[in-house]
């Protein structure tokens, strides 16, 4: 990466993001992920003649709640446009997308790569349709394939583009970026932003410059990258190829290219002589998008307390390290989980430790969230206060919430149901100490003979034999008497 130090990275995104609603952007039909073939269409979304498009609420609801989180200016007047191409995915043979008059302008999101904030400009916001997925015969792609079949129940599926400002400087900023993104999407709920699935996609512009010099490099555009660090290589690639061409005096062609995720090698798909022209023209059949200031200010109430502002609480308010901090805002489930708990528990340390190690264990295992599961706050902050209390250990606990996530019974009948209460009865307790330094001897002799620390072994033979039940402290104690120290 040596010839790389000459340059200065200059990317910018366009992200694609489906939005989460029930029904397509402009009719009735399911949005459904996997349903049979051209099951979910109508007239409306094949282009029949003579059907007309109303525009689905809830898209443009979702699109201002992803405006304001992104510090954008919800547009008073925004309007639909005719993409027109002709390809068979299209059966319109036009695209209804917005192009010169956006949802929203003007945004900004903030990343952060090794320690250090960025602030990345949002240039736009706007709304559009999907088209429809051709399926390949034989091949991956069109080249070399039989045939190819053409699915239209993703067609007039809502889509919402992300457009940033050229404020990326490096491949892993680009990463970050969309790991930011995928986060906030996924917590203010209107998208469930998986890559590797589609429900979110980003092409980047890449260009690069002497350092120093203001005015921006030739820049191409890289395509399909499915993955974050898909974003990663593609662009470390794209921009190793770049540098070198300039090195040897080449010149960078402005042109679309493909990123081959086998080969980690972009190719040229299309310059940009062969680049279309779309003859947009505003969408006769559909009135502008005019959202008043009111249901903005609604929309804004309903969006509640965004990851930064958490982070920042967790951090000040509650000391957690980084590391928890990353898990419990990994879902808004979890951090709201946490959050109803340490209303009833205020001890946030070992809350965090319970949902980032049981059971985020339990979850992950079970590949399930924890809303999916019947298991509330309280019970957590029941089993935790139990521990406290001595009735169970902690590490009977870890048994007794495995049995509560499985079965969803209360925490009390499970402890009931598999006599898993704590012996912390002294009668009861000293009876199995006297059988353990009857068989360990040769332990019981070091200990006498000064070397203390065996008594950690003799406390384990004790919950051992008591099957984890012992209460550890009063073992210990009774221990240290009955060995005489
Ligand atoms: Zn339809």
């Amino acid at each position: 990466m040596l010839a790389m130090s000459k340059y200065e990275t200059v990317i910018g995104l366009e992200i694609h993001a489906q939005l989460l609603t029930e029904s397509k952007i402009f009719c009735g039909c399911s949005t459904k992920f996997g349903a049979k073939p051209n099951t979910n269409i109508c007239p409306v979304c094949t282009g029949q003649p003579g059907v007309l498009p109303v525009l689905n609420k809830k898209v443009v609801l979702l699109a201002i709640k992803t405006a304001i989180t992104l510090n954008c200016k919800v547009e008073p007047r925004s309007v639909f446009a005719r993409k027109n191409y002709f390809y068979p995915d299209l059966p319109k043979d036009y695209q209804i997308s917005q192009y010169e008059l956006p949802l929203a302008t003007g945004g900004y999101l903030e990343i952060e790569v090794e320690g250090n904030k960025k602030r990345i400009g949002i240039t736009r916001i706007h709304l559009e349709e999907d088209a429809g997925k051709l399926v390949h015969q034989g091949a991956e792609r069109i080249m070399g394939s039989e045939a190819s079949l053409v699915d239209y129940n993703r067609t007039g599926v809502p889509l919402m583009e992300i457009v940033s400002e050229p404020d990326i400087r490096s491949p892993q900023e680009a990463k970050a970026f969309m790991e930011t993104l995928q986060h906030l999407l996924q917590f203010i709920k209107v998208c469930d932003a998986k890559m590797e699935e589609g429900s979110l996609r980003c092409d980047a512009n890449i260009s690069l410059r002497p350092k120093g010099q203001a005015k921006f490099g030739t820049k191409t555009e890289v395509k399909n990258m499915n993955s974050f660090r898909g974003v990663q290589q593609a662009l470390e690639t794209e921009q190793k190829r770049q540098a070198e061409l300039l090195d040897s005096g080449g010149k960078v062609i402005q042109e679309t290219r493909y990123f081959d995720d086998q080969t980690k090698q972009t190719k040229s798909m299309r310059s940009k002589e062969e680049a279309h022209d779309y003859r947009y023209f505003p969408e006769p059949d559909l009135v502008p998008v005019e959202p008043s200031q009111e249901w903005i200010e609604e929309i804004r109430k309903t969006i509640g307390e965004l990851p930064e502002h958490k982070k920042n609480k967790y951090e000040q308010d509650y000391g957690l390290p980084p590391a928890d901090i990353e898990v419990l805002l990994s879902s808004p489930a979890l951090a709201a989980f946490f959050e109803e708990s340490l209303k009833l528990y205020d001890k946030p340390k070992v809350l965090a430790n319970w949902l980032m190690g049981d059971i985020s264990a339990y979850l992950n295992e079970h590949k399930k969230g924890i809303e999916e599961l019947n298991f509330q706050p309280a019970k957590l902050v029941e089993m935790l206060q139990l521990i406290d209390k001595g009735t169970i250990s902690g590490k009977i606990a870890k048994t007794v919430l495995v049995e509560v996530l499985d079965s969803g019974k209360s925490v009390q009948d499970v402890i009931k149901e598999k006599g898993l209460t704590q012996v912390s009865d002294a009668g009861e307790l000293l009876k199995i100490i006297k059988e353990v330094i009857k068989s360990n001897p040769a332990q019981v002799e070091q200990y006498r003979s000064g070397k203390k620390a065996v008594i950690g072994f003799l406390v384990g033979q004790v919950m051992k034999a008591s099957k984890g039940r012992a209460n550890p402290k009063l073992a210990n104690e009774l221990l240290a008497k009955e060995l005489g120290s």
